[in-house]
């Protein structure tokens, strides 16, 4: 228990052990008066230990527990303590004991508001609240962060003006009419400090003053422009697949319902032509579903095995070459370079990116231009390079043939029928060897597409 004790102005408090006076009397919980002369031996013992001749004392409740005492001592006069004073003694403690009680309610709000101010700080959230004329009142850290605006700029600012708030139609959302009844929708768009654009899921709560009048809004968001963005992708991607399907389906559907439809009445050179016209748009359908599948496939991580063997990459440029030597009997196919040419890798998969590679460079370049694969043993390890005379690719699509779905519009790349995935995949597969590929293309003279393998003594993660 602590003790404070009044002499004059001065207020001195100390610790008061269970020993002491006051500590024995507050035990007593009622007011008590005592002097030498009438106490208890045990009293009179604590009066003359702590030099005292009288003493009253008057303990202070809180919820029905003593909490503390309120003492007088030695009072002057040959009457000592009087009834009266006994009672004033009572009536101050219990005005001492309900100042005590507020004093501590005081505490509780201010360590209640203390920790609401940590979470509001501290959450990953950003919080913003908004005065009935839409004045920012509160703009916490995690509004900082995710706006880029600090408080300082933010608090008493007009709204969201400054973020150039906006629905997912990309109309403007006045969010500082909240109190005229403005819904603020679910999912925000807002341009933060930098200029981009930044998507967030919004909730607010209009809370009303006791009258029912708007009073403050209450705006809790948090940052969700990453999934957004892979939604939009995945859109975009299902939007792309089902027109890639559906571009062959139409002429087999029409050269079909011309066979089913009048097909006693054409000439068989007709006839002949729509079938093959079919056949040609079905394969071609094969070809998008088969990719695509490889494609899904690949998007999965390939299939977790390591991929990391030491492969005889000219061996590997043998077999893919004299492959498609029989099947384009046409076709001049040169093979040279480095024989002994090792690297890390997959056999399978190196095998398949210059299938890619090489199909490309068969159904881009003209039928009498020679294509030329070229091995060799580069600084960093082995690299396989595919070489066509064809109409070569314009600077600025280098990197973007590489996309899914991504073809050239010239008529030339159009007719060849491609799928725009082999590419795609090729790059995932090097990916998956640890190994990159380059193109060097100059319009109208051909290009160049190099796949670029680890050296076999070369210990590399791959990831
Ligand atoms: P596809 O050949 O099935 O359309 P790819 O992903 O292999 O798909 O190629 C993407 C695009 O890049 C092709 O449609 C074509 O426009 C262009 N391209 C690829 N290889 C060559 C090449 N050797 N010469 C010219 N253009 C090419």
């Amino acid at each position: 228990m602590y003790t404070a004790s009044a002499e004059g102005n001065v207020i001195t408090t100390e610790h008061s052990d269970a020993e002491s006076l006051a500590w024995t009397l507050a035990m007593r919980a009622r007011t008590t008066r005592i002097t030498r002369a009438t106490a208890a031996p045990n009293l009179v013992a604590l009066l003359n230990a702590e030099g005292r001749r009288d003493c009253i004392a008057a303990p202070l409740f809180a919820d029905g527990r003593v909490v503390g005492v309120l003492c007088g001592y030695d009072c002057s006069g040959p009457e000592g303590f009087e009834e009266g004073e006994l009672a004033v003694l009572e009536t101050l403690a219990r005005e001492a004991a309900g100042a005590l009680a507020k004093g501590s309610l005081l505490d509780e709000i201010l360590e209640e508001r203390r920790k609401l101010a940590e979470i509001v700080e501290h959450t990953s959230d950003g919080i913003v609240t908004m005065s009935s004329d839409g004045k920012v009142q509160l703009w916490n850290s995690g509004m900082e962060e995710i706006s880029g605006y600090t408080a300082a700029e933010m608090v008493g600012a007009h709204g969201l003006d400054r973020l150039r708030a906006r629905d997912e139609a990309g109309l403007d959302v006045m969010v500082d009419r909240w109190a005229s009844g403005v819904e603020i929708p679910a999912q925000l768009q807002i341009i933060g400090s930098d200029g981009a654009t930044r998507w967030l899921a919004a909730s607010s709560t209009p809370v009303n003053d006791t009258d029912s009048r708007p009073h403050l809004l209450i705006l809790v968001v948090r940052d969700v422009t990453r999934a957004h963005e892979v939604e939009r992708l995945k859109d975009d991607f299902v939007a792309t697949v089902s027109h890639e399907l559906r571009t062959p389906l139409t002429p087999i559907k029409g050269f079909a319902a011309t066979l089913v439809e009048s097909g006693d009445s054409l000439s068989a050179a007709d006839r002949a032509t729509a079938a093959r016209s079919i056949l040609k748009q079905a394969e071609h359908l094969e070809r998008l579903v088969v990719n695509l599948l490889d494609a899904a496939k690949l998007e999965r991580g390939i299939d977790g095995e390591g991929h990391d063997a030491i492969i005889d990459v000219y061996s590997i440029a043998e077999r893919i070459s004299s492959e498609f030597r029989s099947a384009h009997h046409d076709r001049v196919i040169i093979l040279d370079g480095e024989t002994n040419c090792r690297a890390r890798g997959d056999e399978l998969f190196v095998g398949q990116i210059m299938s890619n590679l090489v199909s490309n460079a068969i159904k881009y370049a003209p039928a009498d231009e020679p294509i030329e694969i070229r091995v060799t043993n580069g600084e960093s390890g082995a690299e396989i390079a595919v070489t066509d005379r064809g109409p070569g690719i314009p600077q600025s699509e280098v990197e973007r043939i590489f996309d899914r779905f991504h073809r050239l519009g010239n008529v030339l790349t159009r007719a060849a029928g491609g799928t725009g995935l082999g590419l795609y995949i090729a790059r995932q597969l090097a990916a998956a060897v640890g190994g990159t590929i380059t193109v060097e293309s100059a319009l109208g003279e051909g290009s160049t597409f190099t796949l670029h393998l680890r050296h076999p003594a070369r210990l590399v993660a791959v990831s």
